[in-house]
């Protein structure tokens, strides 16, 4: 703006250079739109014109200030004279093509007033300068505010928290000193780099999130983490606010940040102090298990909680068996290392979820939630006896103490959490009338199932390693030719002291326990190498069918397994086939499908059993890969021509041929039903009308003994 103005000041000159009073008041009159003043000084004689507007700026009448030098020199503020005359002698002298100086005037009313003094100097035709012409611009108002300015920029660069502004994209244009202290970083780093770079990536972008508040609002606080050039990280209490131009709009932003980790320090052990208060309002001091107030809360929680997600859970009441003995004859401190060690036995045995607590002196509960079966708790309550059996070692003592557990569950004993919990204790006096050292259910029946499962799975277990189970094989026939095609593999438990079992009695609970698995894997194993045996010797015993749970075919390693039995037997894939129910399939058809396509690929057959029990539509039945369809046994108890099995029967054979699957028929013991099927297209047959599921010798001598085997039913 000052070459703006140097310029006209040219003309100004130029314009005046023949001395006219006339062209001298239209000048004037031109700048008094400027609403500067004018001066033009006579060197030679020392006379000066000062323009009315010159001396108004200085609170003056036309007539109030002569015309000399004085009227200007004599006003100039003491500090300003010096540089004042050296900047007019340096253009006077030539030094300069112009005088510019700014400087202060005493005003009439005493303050001072800033003038912005500008001029040029002119030569007579000998090169004298004869006279000097200029202006005075008024400029107290800007000079304040940037005074002002200055003063605050001093400040800001001065306090010791960080200000930092930036442009509406985030643009760092300031940084002050307390920013260097804080982030470590000097001004030259930062300015021009994005504000981005000096936050917390999240707070960031949680703060960029209310930008737009910021503008609505001009202002924003909030508490950031900023990162050190070091890298460590400082919690701040933020102030934003918007910076504006004197129109209004919004053109930065300046950011005001304090330090406050010292605080958050504070804050934080305060919190730390308040939350170990709490604990120990909680908690029992022995054990840092909850204490009964918190139980019962969790306990309401745990109520809640199942009521809204329709869930099980089993509350068990825990008691030691003889403590009290203990502690008074050995004392309380070995008294209280045994509940510690109690305490650590039972967290190591419950899960993480589990909520364990002490009620007070020897009485422990725990809530076990999320229960997918209520008997389930037997097992886990078995588990904290035999864990709690130990012998504990305290101080050269060994201990044996055990205890009685009492079981509730919600919902089937109540809803009401202080009910299930009067409820526990209840059982757990009864079971220290049964003698200690066992675990009772609320109701009685429930007992009773839990024991006699409990005793099944581990005898199960011991059955395994003590060779208890064994297979029947049941011959398959082709009723056309009569002779042998094959024989289904079914397990037998022989148990020492109940007898043989059927599979119905076992195979139930080894599918929940997932012992099925196991026992599959060994009755596969076991019937291949049986048939493989026979084949070796030059004997004919058709397709081995196995049966198969649905466990077993969702196992991640049961293709492998399948394959290395095969292999390691010498088994031919085409000599055997696994039964599966529609059920099993239908439950994950996308997962079943490819496994069963897996199996099949390896060349073993698949047959669907019990088929006609399920809902298998004929559509999913085309995509699965199977080979054989099973017709059950509950078809054809009555099938006869004329009866509703019999329509069923005979569809399912136009179903077998159009899908051009195998057929067998199963549970045929008459004369009857092997006649309507043979009749009616289905000829292999399986059923006590040929034979009932009988030991391996007994199938020997069937394959040693010729062909006609097969030609009569057996007796
Ligand atoms: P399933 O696969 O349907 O086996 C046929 C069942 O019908 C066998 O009972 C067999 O003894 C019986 N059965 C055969 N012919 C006749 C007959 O003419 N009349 C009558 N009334 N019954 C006959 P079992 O051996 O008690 O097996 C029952 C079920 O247990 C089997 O049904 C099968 O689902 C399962 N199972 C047997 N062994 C195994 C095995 O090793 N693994 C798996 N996962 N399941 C098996
Ligand atoms: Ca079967
Ligand atoms: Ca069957």
């Amino acid at each position: 703006m000052y070459t703006d103005q140097r310029d006209d000041l040219d003309e100004v000159t130029t314009a005046l250079e023949a001395i006219n009073q006339e062209l001298k008041e239209r000048m004037e009159l031109a700048l008094l739109g400027t609403n500067d003043g004018l001066w033009d000084w006579n060197i030679l004689d020392n006379s000066v014109y000062f323009s009315p507007r010159w001396k108004e700026i200085l609170g003056f009448g036309d007539d109030e200030l002569s015309n000399e030098v004085a009227s200007w020199s004599d006003r100039i503020h003491p500090d300003d004279v010096e540089e004042t005359w050296a900047d007019v002698h340096k253009n006077v002298n030539g030094e300069t093509e112009y005088y510019e100086n700014v400087h202060r005037l005493k005003h009439k009313a005493g303050h001072w007033v800033w003038i912005l003094d500008r001029g040029k100097v002119h030569y007579n035709e000998n090169g004298i300068a004869c006279r000097m012409l200029g202006t005075h611009t008024d400029i107290t108002e800007e000079k304040t505010m940037q005074l002002k300015y200055a003063h605050q920029a001093q400040i800001i660069e001065q306090v010791h928290d960080s200000v930092i502004s930036t442009d509406l994209d985030g643009v760092i244009l300031s940084w002050n000193k307390g920013s260097k202290t804080l982030l470590g970083y000097k001004a030259n780093e930062m300015l021009g780099q994005h504000i981005r770079s000096i936050y917390l990536k999240e707070d960031y972008e949680a703060l960029d999130n209310n930008i737009d508040l910021l503008k609505k609002r001009g202002k924003y606080r909030t508490v950031v983490r900023l990162v050190k050039k070091n890298g460590d990280i400082v919690y701040t209490e933020l102030s934003l606010s918007l910076l504006r131009d004197e129109k209004e709009n919004p053109i930065g932003m300046v950011g005001y940040a304090q330090d406050i980790t010292e605080r958050k320090r504070v804050e934080e052990e305060l919190h730390i102090q308040r939350v170990n208060l709490q604990h120990q309002a909680y908690h029992d001091a022995l054990t840092e298990l909850p204490n009964r107030t918190l139980f019962n809360d969790r306990l309401e929680q745990a109520v809640e909680k199942a009521k809204r997600n329709s869930t099980l859970f089993a509350l068990f009441f825990i008691d030691l068996d003889r403590f009290k003995q203990i502690n008074d004859s050995l004392g309380h401190a070995v008294g209280d290392e045994l509940l510690k060690v109690v305490t650590e036995r039972l967290q190591a045995t419950i899960r993480k979820e589990d909520t364990l607590a002490r009620l007070g002196g020897d009485e422990f509960t725990i809530i076990i939630e999320d229960l997918s079966n209520a008997q389930d708790s037997s097992i886990l309550a078995q588990k904290i006896l035999e864990v709690l059996q130990q012998p504990i070692e305290i101080d050269a003592h060994i201990l044996y103490v055990s205890s009685s557990i009492g079981i509730s569950l919600y919902p089937q004993d109540d809803t009401n959490a202080g009910n299930l919990l009067k409820y526990a204790d209840a059982a757990m006096y009864r079971a220290k009338e049964e003698g200690r050292n066992n675990f009772q259910f609320y109701s009685a029946e429930m007992t009773e199932l839990a024991l006699e499962r409990l005793v099944m799975t581990t005898s199960m277990r011991q059955a395994l390693k003590n060779d208890e189970f064994v297979i029947h094989y049941q011959p398959q026939v082709d009723a056309e030719k009569k002779v042998l095609i094959g024989m289904e593999a079914l397990v037998r438990w022989q148990h020492p002291t109940r007898g043989l079992l059927s599979p119905i009695h076992f195979l139930p609970l080894a599918e929940e326990t997932g012992m099925i698995i196991e026992l599959d894997h060994w009755v596969m194993r076991t019937a291949i190498k049986q048939v493989a045996a026979w084949y070796a010797e030059g004997l004919e015993p058709g397709v081995l069918s196995v049966n198969l749970s649905m466990k077993q075919l969702e196992h991640p390693d049961f293709i492998r397994l399948v394959q290395e039995t095969v292999e390691t037997c010498n088994f031919k894939p085409q000599w055997l086939k696994l039964e599966v129910t529609e059920g099993q399939v239908m439950q994950k058809p996308e997962e079943a499908i490819a496994k069963l396509g897996q199996i099949n690929a390896l060349g073993i057959g698949i047959s669907v059993d019990d088929f006609g029990t399920g809902y298998s539509s004929l559509a999913s039945l085309k995509r699965l890969p199977i080979n054989t369809l099973k017709i059950d046994r509950s078809f054809i108890i009555d099938v006869a021509e004329g009866t509703e099995d019999g329509a069923i029967v005979k569809a399912i054979i136009a179903l077998a041929k159009s899908l051009e699957l195998n057929l067998i028929a199963e549970g045929v013991e008459t004369t009857l039903q092997k006649e309507f099927l043979l009749t009616n297209g289905c000829k292999n047959i399986q059923g006590y009308y040929y034979s009932r599921p009988v030991h391996g010798a007994d199938i020997y001598a069937m394959l040693t003994n010729g062909p006609e085997q097969f030609a009569s039913p057996s007796a």
